[in-house]
């Protein structure tokens, strides 16, 4: 028998798959849509589907799947299987994801933060692989993170460390979805940048990019900023180089806090390269404790879009020996 295992990846827009081998090599993957306005069944039944089509496409039947691992955005109670809340995923709350799974395909579900599993995926295959102090920061329309210490991912209490996002920058700042104003990622992610120049254009700066969105400020879009940096838009640079600056203030903060060796940086607005990236290594450095900052290195994430797959599958294949070791210990019930 030859067994498999399923990473899914999902997001409020799209749903990722891949199937890999026993060895983690990819065999196959493939995207589908969410769907997510159609509510929790639905988007669960999309999963269902991307899932026999994944087996359908390697000619393998559901008993070959050894384990499926999932990351899914916002609060999870990961032991129970269960989605708590989602803020891109309307009316998922306390959806017990694992078993609706588990009711097709009688394998072991493990489900986990969409960012956590793709902090399991570089950690394994991509910038993180060999490092064992790790902080992964992922710029897409939030900010979000996930920290590995002493070769261990850090969950904390209830599952919410890491939360780098929510760090309290300003006293009076953007109020924020979590109940506080002023945090880091209300400014630093595709939403927080677009705020920025909106804020910018309608105190009176002017810029290239209004003239890309014939002055229809809402079509603006975070991507739309790397290409105006690149025209010289004195606007643009301005915007990605204070993002950066407040990236690396708070970065400093992990830094002194953690002590990792490697900062991984990814998400879409991760895109922009160096003309954010060197902001944030020039904030940190004069920042950070000098002996943290020299043993530290900051790097762009290598897996894009794949770290969820992989991470999700890695995660999977991880608990799954957990739980086997664990039955060993109590006298080996299956
Ligand atoms: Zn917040």
């Amino acid at each position: 028998l030859k067994l498999c295992i399923i990473g899914v990846d999902l997001g409020g827009t799209q749903i990722k798959a891949a199937v890999f081998s026993m060895e983690l090599e990819l065999l196959e993957e493939l995207r589908y849509p969410t769907e997510a306005r159609q509510g929790p069944q639905h988007v669960l039944g999309n999963i269902k589907k991307v899932i026999a089509e994944l087996l359908l496409r390697i000619g393998r039947s559901p008993e070959d799947i050894l384990c499926i691992g999932l990351g899914i955005p916002g609060l999870l109670d990961r032991e129970r299987g269960l989605s708590i809340f989602s803020p891109n995923l309307p009316g998922w709350e306390h959806i017990d994801v694992a078993a609706a799974i588990r009711a097709v395909y009688d394998a072991p579900v493990f489900i986990d933060n969409d960012v956590r599993v793709n902090l399991y995926g570089e950690w394994r295959f991509g910038a993180g692989k060999g490092y064992r102090n790790i902080v992964l920061i992922t710029i897409g329309t939030g900010l979000g993170a996930g920290i590995v210490v002493e070769g261990q991912v850090l969950y904390g209490t209830t599952s919410s460390a890491g939360e780098i996002g929510h760090m309290n920058m300003y006293r009076e700042g953007r109020p924020c979805r979590c109940g506080s104003k002023g945090c880091l990622g209300r400014y630093v992610s595709a939403a927080g940048l677009v705020n920025t120049v909106k804020e910018r254009l309608n105190a009176g700066d002017t810029s290239i990019v209004e003239t890309w969105v014939q002055s229809d400020l809402e079509q603006i879009k975070a991507e739309m900023l790397s290409l105006a940096y690149d025209e010289g838009d004195a606007l643009a640079q301005d915007v990605l180089h204070e993002a950066g600056t407040l990236l690396g203030v708070g970065l400093a903060n992990v830094m002194n806090i953690l002590n990792p060796q490697l900062i991984i940086i990814g998400g879409g607005v991760a895109n922009a390269g160096e003309r954010l990236l060197r902001s944030v290594r020039e904030s940190v450095s004069s920042r950070s404790l000098p002996l943290s900052n020299q043993a530290c290195q900051i790097v762009q994430a290598q897996l894009g879009s794949r770290a969820g797959t992989i991470g999700a599958a890695v995660y999977a294949l991880d608990r799954c020996a957990g739980l086997h070791d664990k039955n060993e210990q109590e006298g080996g019930k299956p």
